[in-house]
């Protein structure tokens, strides 16, 4: 099994220097869960080189509400050095701990060659392609109160389906390696009636731009009180061969590995024996054997 969905810092908590003990207590919570390879993958608009980048894409959102709330959150986030990040990584690597470089990288619509560029000055191993935004609507902030309000004023499949949309325009664009948390929009359990033609446009959304899917425990977490993709969503990425890595998408340390064994019993009941691992952002495969779980 693999967590290649890690977090160093809570949303609403400032970042602090990241150091060799913390990602070495990561990969050791890791190890007795039964998973083998960690990444690291913050998210990209935690760096002041994102901010230089990125901020005030919001600018043009008409919706003061909406746009004010991304300034504060951006604000409040794009803070840590990008450089301290991977060289820590690089550290914990140099000391022989499990772990690969990678990023958590959004959607920025007609800026993603930009980003690109900035991130090809690193040496990451994989980079996670998410949407957790449509344009400037956070709908997965559901402790933020101008997010939350953004579900009682849309209707829920047009939400889908723009999300459907911002998937497939960000896989076309070729930046990153893995699909994270590829039904993300359910996060606050609004379903439509039939999810089924959103998974295809999902489903075909990696197929085409050859990214792996990420199997994800975080939604168990969430009211969505299910791991992303759904059940009938994995399905449709295993039969269609889509490669798969597994994640906790934890932003602490009591969350890395977490329900790893539920993850594997998931990919078991579907025949699945390997994930996807990288290296420098080159696949190989992993075996997904069942975790042994230790005590530590
Ligand atoms: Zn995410
Ligand atoms: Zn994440």
């Amino acid at each position: 099994m693999l967590d290649y969905h890690l977090h160093l810092w809570p949303h609403g908590q400032r970042d602090e220097a990241p150091t060799l003990d913390q990602v070495a207590a990561y990969c050791e919570r890791a190890t007795a869960a039964g998973v083998s390879e960690i990444a690291l993958t913050e998210h990209l608009f935690r760096f002041r080189q994102a901010d230089r980048l990125l901020g005030g894409f919001w600018a043009d959102e008409p919706d003061t509400a909406l746009r004010e709330s991304m300034r504060r959150y951006w604000d409040d986030h794009a803070r840590a050095d990008l450089d301290a990040y991977v060289s820590c990584v690089q550290s914990a690597q140099a000391a022989g701990l499990p772990v690969v470089l990678g990023l958590e990288v959004d959607y920025y619509r007609g800026r993603m060659q930009e980003v690109g560029d900035l991130l090809a000055g690193y040496p990451f191993d994989v980079l996670l392609g998410s949407v957790h935004w449509l344009g400037t609507w956070r709908f997965d902030d559901l402790a933020d109160p101008v997010s939350l309000d953004g579900w009682r004023s849309r209707d829920v499949e047009a939400a889908w389906s723009q999300y459907a949309g911002a998937v497939e325009e960000l896989a076309a664009t070729g930046t990153c390696d893995v699909l994270a948390h590829p039904d993300l929009i359910k996060v606050a359990g609004h379903h439509p009636a039939a999810p089924e033609e959103c998974w295809e446009r999902l489903v075909e959304a990696a197929v085409s731009s050859a990214m792996a899917a990420e199997l994800s425990s975080a939604g168990w977490r969430k009211p969505a009180a299910e791991a992303y993709p759904a059940p009938g969503l994995l399905e449709r990425f295993v039969r269609r061969g889509v490669p798969l890595t597994t994640a906790s998408d934890a932003h602490r340390l009591v969350e890395v590995a977490d329900r790893s064994s539920d993850l594997a019993a998931q990919l078991g009941a579907l025949g699945v024996t390997t994930l996807r691992g990288y290296r420098q952002r080159r696949p190989y495969e992993v075996p997904s054997t069942a975790p042994v779980v230790r005590s530590c």
